[in-house]
């Protein structure tokens, strides 16, 4: 057994010290950001925010809100056939990924969608991207389907990024041991990586090898957002902050007719086990939770809000682009207690 002694923070351990500058007002700050991807040759433009691969909240009602700007990872419970009529209808397919587990029918539902459809942006999705079993699958893809950008994870430590990138030759690794607000992994068994710092430290190998991050799980406000961009993500995903607008497929509370609120569970909860794995099996347990949150209409004010938030901080730091936003971020460390977005 060993400690690692370097403090390991969350986006509540810390603020962003605000600075002079002569950049212009928030409403000329540039959102846009355009990558070229390590592994596959296309490059992609738009705002860096995605819908997390949820069943609740990466719906294709929520690809059609998000796009063409920003990015939705539709889940993996859709049947074959509803995503490749999605994908032969929808005008503009740059901003959908397909989400794939690690099982052989994953990878041919895949593969079936690649020949019918132009699907250029795929999601490997495992909650523990620290097997070998994984590295492999992720390099199958990419020895597959040379062209297709690759987003990879979850880890939360800069070798496995590394190795994603390099073995796997994923373009883009997604960071998040135990940070999102529906789950209960930190709990249940002990294990995580507080989330800032594990941004920070997996950007900055990724960086180093021209690959990028994916920061999933734990942003509750906009504010988190923006420490998240600030502390080196190239993309945030959300899931709890996307939940419960009317994109959203889930089951909603009702009263006198009209929504007040929705389900919104773990993909590794109780709820969600019992829909799509006919249960829990006896050597699992839950790693996720159920929440009921309040309805908020359309998803369009909740992402003006948080765009707001991040033009607003860049012109705090004196950034003119999202792009400059880290490099004018100092942080200040303010040790506050962590809570999360659904506190049970
Ligand atoms: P949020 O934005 O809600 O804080 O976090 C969303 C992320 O939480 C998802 O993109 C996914 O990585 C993670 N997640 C979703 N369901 C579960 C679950 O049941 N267990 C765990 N450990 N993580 C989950």
């Amino acid at each position: 057994m060993r400690i690692d002694n370097d403090p390991k923070l969350d986006f509540d351990d810390v603020l962003i010290r605000p600075k002079r500058s002569e950049a212009p007002s928030r409403s000329s700050v540039n959102l846009e950001r355009e990558y070229g991807f390590l592994n596959s040759a296309r490059t992609w433009r738009g705002i860096p925010l995605v819908a997390s691969n949820m069943d609740t909240v990466g719906t294709m009602e929520m690809a059609r809100a998000l796009g063409p700007q920003l990015l939705t990872c539709l889940h993996k419970h859709y049947p074959e056939s509803e995503l490749a009529a999605f994908f032969q209808q929808a005008a503009d397919r740059d901003h959908t990924f397909v989400t794939i587990g690690i099982g052989d029918e994953d990878f041919d539902r895949l593969a079936s969608l690649v020949r019918q459809t132009e699907v250029r942006f795929t999601c490997v999705d495992a909650a523990n991207g620290y097997t070998k079993y994984f590295v492999d699958r992720v390099k199958r893809v990419r020895e597959t389907f040379p062209d297709l950008t690759i987003m990879a994870g979850n880890v939360a430590t800069p070798e496995m990024v590394q190795e994603l990138l390099i073995s796997g030759a994923a373009d883009i690794v997604k960071i998040g041991i135990g940070p999102g607000s529906v789950c209960t992994t930190r709990t249940t068994t002990g294990v995580g990586y507080p989330q800032l710092s594990a941004i920070i430290e997996c950007a900055d190998a990724a960086h180093g090898l021209r690959g990028h991050v994916c920061a999933d799980g734990g942003c509750r406000v906009p504010g988190d957002v923006v420490k998240a961009f600030a502390a080196g993500a190239d993309f945030v995903m959300l899931g709890g902050m996307l939940a419960g607008h009317d994109e959203c497929a889930g089951t909603w509370i009702e009263e006198d007719g009209r929504r007040v609120a929705m389900r919104f569970y773990g993909m590794s909860s109780r709820t969600a086990q019992e829909r799509y794995a006919g249960g829990v099996k006896s050597y699992r347990a839950c790693e996720g939770k159920e929440v009921l949150v309040p309805y908020r209409g359309s998803v369009h004010e909740t992402i003006r809000e948080i765009l707001g938030g991040i033009r607003s901080a860049c012109a705090y730091v004196g950034a003119a682009q999202l792009k400059d936003l880290c490099k004018c971020t100092t942080f200040v460390l303010c040790h506050r207690t962590h809570n999360t977005l659904f506190d049970s």
